[in-house]
């Protein structure tokens, strides 16, 4: 085990936290608006076409409204649960998204959630 990751407090489960799904605003899929994209969004086009115009939509309503495109909580994010809407069409980058990784610990902090120092 590295030192840097034998120091970091254990964070074993998202469970009531969901804080790095706060900032940012969409799904943050690869090439999200391009013809090709990455394995989850490409199977999100194929299976769920409804959720593909959702984001669209919200993306163009935001930006003619001059409203923010990054740093507020994820379309997906349901804040009673905490948790992504559609967990399993979640993008990569929220799948190596590591829980008790050093950006997991800087999220939690940044929220005043308890990271066990
Ligand atoms: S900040 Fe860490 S514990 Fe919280 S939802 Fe994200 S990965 Fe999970
Ligand atoms: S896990 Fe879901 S709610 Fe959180 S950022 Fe990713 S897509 Fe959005």
């Amino acid at each position: 085990m590295n030192p840097v990751t034998a120091a970091l407090p254990v964070i074993e489960s998202c469970d009531g936290c969901g804080v790095c799904c706060l900032v940012v605003t969409h799904p943050p899929y690869y090439s999200v608006f391009q013809e090709f994209g990455e394995e989850a969004w490409e199977r999100l086009k194929r299976e769920r076409r409804d959720l593909v115009i959702e984001i669209a939509v919200d993306y163009r309503r935001r930006h003619d409204a001059g409203e923010p495109l990054s740093g507020t909580p994820c379309l997906w994010y349901d804040p009673a649960t905490r948790r992504c809407r559609h967990y399993e069409y979640r993008p990569l980058a929220c799948r190596e998204f590591e829980v008790g990784s050093e950006d997991c610990l800087d999220a939690r902090r940044r929220a005043g959630i308890d990271v066990g120092e």
